[in-house]
C-alpha cells in the first residue's frame, strides 16, 4: 500500500523527491539529534494526485489523523483542546528549493475558544491574540485568496489609530481589534467566516498548499530555473514553536558561511519577539546574528554547535531557520544554502582546502552561469559622487537603470528595452516578475535574509536592501531620500550591490576582478585563487578542447589569454568591410576584366596582411579560417537608396550614364532573401576568383610566417555547403592554389574541411567526409534552417510569445535543441566517422559557449567547441564539469 504520510522521525535515508527538500532535511536533522519540533510530511505524490484529480487521494485523511494522534501523544496536548490547544504549522516544501514561492500557514488550531485557552495557559493574552491575527491573515491569503494588502491595511490602520509605529507596541486590546477586523474581511471576501473547526482548518490548509504549486509566481520561478512543472510540493505539518512569545523569544536565519562572499564567520540575522515570517518578509529589520551572543548566550552557543553539525553533515554551506521560545532553541529548517557566484567559488575551493570534498566535487558545485556573473563589469573606483542613500550590500554587482516603483512598471519598461531598477519598500513573492525584468533591486526595509536579498542572490541580480532613508510615495511616483531630496520614477540611479551604495545618475563600470585576472593584470585575492584552482582542475579533467571564434588578431590574443587552444572560426567577412567594401563591389559588379583584376589584387594584399598578423598571434595553435560567407547585400550598395538618388537626379535634369549603370547592376544582383541566396560556398562557385584570392592570401601568409621561423597549424573551411559536389568544386580550386604556392615557396600544410550548417549537409555528412578532413558544425545557421526560423526576426516577434505560452521552454538559439538540431549533429558525426574514423568534429555556433549545449556535445563525442573569447573560461569550466 502507498503511504502518503511519513513522520519526521521515520528511519532510513530521506527521499527528497517524495518528501521535498524541507521535509527530507527536517527528517535528516531529527536523525542527527537536533532540536526540531516534531511533525510529519505529506508526500509530493499526494500533491500530484490532488492536482491531477482535484481531490486528495483516498486514505490520506486517515493517515493524517493517525500521525496527528501520535504527535498529540508525543507533546501531550491536542489540536482543538480548549484548555491547552496544540497549534500546527502547515508548510510547503518542494524537491527543489523554491524559497518563498509557495505558501505556509502558521498557528493552525486557533479559534474563538482555543485562543482563550492559549492565553490562559501561557498567561499572555496579547501573545495568543497575536497568533490568532496571524492565522487569520495567512489562512485568509492562502486558502481563500483574500488579498494580503487588505490584512496589512487593517494592521496599519489600527497602528495609526493607536498612534504607534511598530506591531509590538499594540496592546492586547488593539490586537483584538485587528483580529475582529481580519475576521470581517472573511465575510466580505470569502463569503464565509473563518472556519472554527481545527480539523477543517488543517485539511483546507493542506489542500491550499498543494494548490500553491500552481500559483503564478511559483510557475514563473520554475520556468526561470528550469524546474519541471509536474513534481508537486510536499506538505510538512509541524508543531508550532513561538518566537513571538516575548523578549526571551525570537526568530532568525543563520548561514554557516557568508552567502555573499563565502567568508567564514557569524552570518545571519535575529529578530527578537517575532514569528519567522517577520524576518523573511522584512517587516522589521533584524539585528546581526552576532548580537544574539549578548541577547541569549546559551542559545547562541547551541546554535553555533548546530551549525557545525550541519555543515559537517552536508559538507557544504547551510542556511538555517531557527526560533527561540523562552530561551529554548528550535531548528525549523535547513538546506544547502543559496549563495552568490563569488561565494560559490570561494566555498567550493575552501571546502577542498579544509579536506571536506574532492576537487571533482568542488567542480560540480560551481557553474558556468556563476562564472559568467563574475565576469560582468563592476563600478569604477569611487568617482567623488556622494551616495544618494546607503543600504545593506545584499547581492553583489553593478546595476544602472531607471527607477521603477512596482513590478508591472518594471516589466512594461523593460519590455520596451529600458534598463530598470526595481525600488520597493520590501519585495514579496509577487514581485518576482519585476525582479526578473530589472537590472537591480533596491528596498527600504529588510535585511540580508529578506526576500529581496535571497531571491536576488539566487538570480545573480545586484541588490541593496534596507536603505532606511528611502521613503517611497506610490501616489506621487517618487522616492524621498532624506534631507528634503527626492527622485522621481524614471530617474537613472546606480546601485552597488557590493558596497550597498546608491548613486544618482549612471556610474562608469570597469572590468570585474576575474576579467582583470584573466587579462593578466591581477594575481592575488581569495576569489581569484578559487577561480584559478577550479579552472585548472577543469582543464585537467576535460575531454573537449576549447577554441575561440576570433576574426582579428586582437580577438585572437584575448582568446589565448583566456585559455583558448586555438581558433575554431575566423570569419573573413570583416576583411571586406569598411573601405574594403568597394573592392568586393568591383569584383562582383565589375564591367571589365581589368577592373576586376585590380580589385582582386588589392584584396589579396589586404587579406594577406590580416592572415599574417592572425597567424603570428596564434603561433602554432590550430587556426581555422573560413572562406567568405556573408550574404552579399551587406557588401553592396543599398538598392532603394540608389533608386531614390537616381530618380531625384533624373528629375533635376538627368542622371549620368554611370548612375544608371550602377542602378542596373544593383538591380541585377539584388536578392529577396539574401540569407538563403548567394552566400557561402555558392559565392565561391559563382565567383571562383574570390576563393582563389582568399586561398592565395592565406597560403602566402602562412609561408611568410613559417619562413620567419613561426609555427603554423592551419585549417581552411568552406561555409554553407549542402552537397559533396560543392565541396569538391571548391577543393579543386584550393588545391590548385596550394600546389602553385608549394612550387614557389615550398609545401604549406593545412587541413581542408567544411562547415555543417544546412540540414542537407548534416544528412549527407558521410559523403562530405570523403573530401573533408574535419567538420565544423555552425549551429546558428543549422538551427535557423532546421527550424525555418529567421533568427533576427523570430527573436523579436515569435520567441518571446512562445516562451510565455510555454510552447518552447527555451530559445533554440540560446541552448541546443537536443531533439532536433542536436540529433542532426549526432547522426552527422556518426555518418562521417563511419567513412573517415579519425575525422575531427567541432561546434562553432554560439552554442559552443552555452553550458547545457557543451554537456550535450561532450556526450555525443564532439572533439572541440569554439566560442567567443569572453565565453572561453565558461566553456573550459563546463567542459570539465561535463567530463565528470
Ligand atoms: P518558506 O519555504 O517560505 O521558507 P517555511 O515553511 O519555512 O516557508 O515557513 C516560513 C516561516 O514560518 C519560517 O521562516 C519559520 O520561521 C516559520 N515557521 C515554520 N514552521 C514553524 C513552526 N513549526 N513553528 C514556528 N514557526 C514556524
Ligand atoms: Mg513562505
Ligand atoms: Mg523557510
Amino acid at each position: 500500500m502507498i503511504r502518503y504520510v511519513h513522520s519526521f522521525s521515520s528511519f532510513g535515508t530521506p527521499d527528497r523527491l517524495l518528501l521535498g527538500g524541507k521535509g527530507a532535511d527536517l527528517a535528516q536533522m531529527v536523525q542527527l539529534g537536533l532540536p526540531v519540533p516534531p511533525g510529519f510530511t505529506i508526500t509530493t505524490e499526494a500533491c500530484r494526485h490532488y492536482l491531477e484529480n482535484g481531490a486528495e487521494p483516498p486514505g490520506l485523511q486517515r493517515e493524517v489523523s493517525r500521525d496527528l494522534a501520535l504527535l498529540e501523544e508525543q507533546v501531550g496536548h491536542r489540536l482543538g483542546d480548549i484548555a491547552n490547544p496544540l497549534l500546527l504549522a502547515v508548510r510547503s516544501g518542494a524537491a527543489t528549493s523554491m524559497p518563498g514561492m509557495m505558501d505556509t500557514v502558521l498557528d493552525i488550531g486557533l479559534n474563538d475558544r482555543t485562543v482563550v485557552g492559549l492565553a490562559a495557559v501561557t498567561g499572555d493574552e496579547r501573545f495568543a491574540l497575536d497568533c490568532y491575527r496571524r492565522l487569520l491573515q495567512m489562512f485568509g491569503e492562502t486558502v481563500f485568496g483574500i488579498p494580503d494588502d487588505l490584512f496589512a491595511g487593517v494592521l496599519d490602520a489600527v497602528k495609526a489609530e493607536r498612534g504607534v509605529e511598530q506591531d509590538l507596541e499594540l496592546d492586547a486590546d488593539a490586537v483584538r481589534v485587528v483580529v475582529e477586523r481580519n475576521k470581517a474581511l472573511y465575510d466580505q471576501h470569502a463569503g464565509r467566516p473563518m472556519p472554527q473547526d481545527p480539523q477543517e482548518q488543517l485539511s483546507l490548509a493542506v489542500d491550499a498548499v498543494f494548490r500553491s504549486w500552481h500559483s503564478d509566481r511559483a510557475a514563473l520561478y520554475r520556468r526561470r530555473n528550469g524546474i519541471s512543472d509536474d513534481l508537486g510540493t510536499a506538505v510538512n505539518v509541524q508543531v508550532m514553536v513561538f518566537g513571538n512569545r516575548g523578549p526571551r523569544s525570537g526568530s532568525g536565519v543563520a548561514f554557516t558561511r557568508d552567502p555573499a562572499t563565502g567568508d567564514l564567520g557569524d552570518y545571519g540575522e535575529y529578530l527578537p519577539t517575532a514569528q519567522g515570517e517577520d524576518v523573511v518578509s522584512g517587516v522589521r529589520t533584524a539585528v546581526p546574528l552576532a548580537h544574539l551572543r549578548d541577547i541569549d548566550l546559551a542559545s547562541y552557543r547551541r546554535l553555533r554547535s548546530v551549525m557545525g553539525t550541519l555543515e559537517r553533515h552536508y559538507r557544504d554551506m547551510c542556511d538555517i531557520e531557527f526560533t527561540i521560545e523562552e530561551g529554548r532553541l528550535w531548528i525549523l529548517q535547513t538546506r544547502v544554502g543559496k549563495r552568490s557566484p563569488a561565494a560559490a567559488f570561494r566555498i567550493a575551493a575552501d571546502l577542498v582546502e579544509e579536506g571536506w570534498i574532492t576537487r571533482d566535487e568542488a567542480l560540480l558545485r560551481v557553474t558556468g552561469e556563476q562564472l559568467t556573473q563574475l565576469m560582468f563589469p563592476r563600478f569604477e573606483a569611487p568617482d567623488g559622487r556622494k551616495e544618494l542613500a546607503v543600504g545593506l550590500a545584499a547581492s553583489p554587482g553593478a546595476a544602472v537603470g531607471r527607477v521603477v516603483l512596482d513590478s508591472a512598471t518594471a516589466v512594461e519598461w523593460a519590455g520596451r528595452g529600458e534598463d530598470v531598477i526595481l525600488v520597493r519598500k520590501e519585495t514579496r513573492p509577487e514581485d518576482l516578475a519585476g525582479m526578473v525584468a530589472a537590472k537591480g533591486v533596491l528596498t527600504s526595509r529588510g535585511g540580508r535574509t529578506s526576500h529581496a536579498a535571497v531571491v536576488a542572490r539566487a538570480m545573480g541580480l545586484p541588490c541593496v536592501c534596507g536603505a532606511g532613508a528611502l521613503e517611497i510615495d506610490l501616489d506621487k511616483r517618487q522616492v524621498s531620500v532624506g534631507a528634503g531630496r527626492t527622485i522621481a520614477e524614471g530617474d537613472v540611479i546606480s546601485l552597488d550591490g557590493a558596497s550597498g551604495g546608491v548613486f544618482l545618475g549612471a556610474r562608469r563600470t570597469v572590468d570585474s576582478e576575474v576579467v582583470q585576472w584573466l587579462e593578466g593584470g591581477l594575481r592575488d585575492g581569495e576569489l581569484i585563487s578559487a577561480v584559478a584552482g577550479l579552472l585548472d582542475h577543469a582543464d585537467a579533467v576535460r575531454r573537449l578542447r576549447i577554441r575561440a571564434n576570433a576574426d582579428t588578431h586582437e580577438d585572437a590574443a584575448r582568446a589565448m589569454r583566456f585559455g583558448a587552444e586555438g581558433i575554431g572560426l575566423c570569419r573573413t567577412e570583416h576583411m571586406f568591410l569598411g573601405d574594403r567594401r568597394t573592392y568586393l563591389q568591383r569584383v562582383i559588379l565589375a564591367a571589365d576584366e581589368h577592373e576586376r583584376t585590380s580589385a582582386l589584387a588589392q584584396l589579396l594584399r589586404l587579406q594577406r596582411g590580416d592572415f599574417e598578423s592572425l597567424l603570428a598571434e596564434t603561433d602554432g595553435q590550430v587556426t581555422a579560417i573560413r572562406l567568405l560567407d556573408a550574404p552579399l547585400h551587406e557588401f553592396l550598395p543599398d538598392l532603394t537608396q540608389m533608386a531614390v538618388r537616381v530618380a531625384l537626379a533624373e528629375k533635376r535634369g538627368g542622371a549620368t550614364r554611370l548612375d544608371r549603370r550602377r542602378l542596373a547592376d544593383a538591380q541585377r544582383v539584388h536578392e529577396e532573401n539574401p540569407m538563403t541566396g548567394l552566400r557561402g560556398v555558392r559565392l565561391g562557385i559563382v565567383h571562383p576568383d574570390l576563393v582563389r584570392t582568399q586561398a592565395l592570401a592565406l597560403f602566402e601568409a602562412a609561408a611568410d610566417v613559417r619562413d620567419r621561423g613561426g609555427r603554423v597549424d592551419l585549417e581552411l573551411m568552406v561555409p554553407l555547403v549542402s552537397t559533396a559536389a560543392e565541396l569538391e568544386f571548391v577543393q579543386t580550386l584550393v588545391m590548385e592554389v596550394a600546389e602553385d604556392v608549394a612550387r614557389r615557396r615550398g609545401d604549406v600544410d593545412f587541413r581542408f574541411g567544411t562547415m555543417v550548417e544546412t540540414p542537407r549537409a548534416a544528412l549527407t555528412a558521410g559523403q562530405l567526409a570523403r573530401s573533408a578532413e574535419f567538420l565544423s558544425f555552425g549551429t546558428n545557421d543549422l538551427t535557423q534552417l532546421t527550424w525555418g526560423f529567421s533568427r533576427d526576426d523570430v527573436e523579436r516577434s515569435v520567441l518571446p510569445r512562445y516562451l510565455d505560452a510555454g510552447v518552447l521552454r527555451q530559445s533554440p538559439f540560446a541552448s541546443i535543441d537536443v531533439d532536433g538540431v542536436g540529433s542532426l549533429v549526432k547522426s552527422a558525426v556518426e555518418q562521417a566517422r563511419a567513412v573517415r574514423p579519425e575525422i575531427a568534429a567541432g561546434v562553432c555556433g554560439e552554442h559552443g559557449g552555452d553550458p547545457a549545449s557543451i554537456h550535450f556535445f561532450d556526450g555525443i563525442g564532439i572533439d572541440y567547441v569554439s566560442c567567443s573569447p569572453f565565453r572561453i573560461p565558461v566553456a573550459r569550466l563546463e567542459a570539465g564539469r561535463a567530463a565528470l
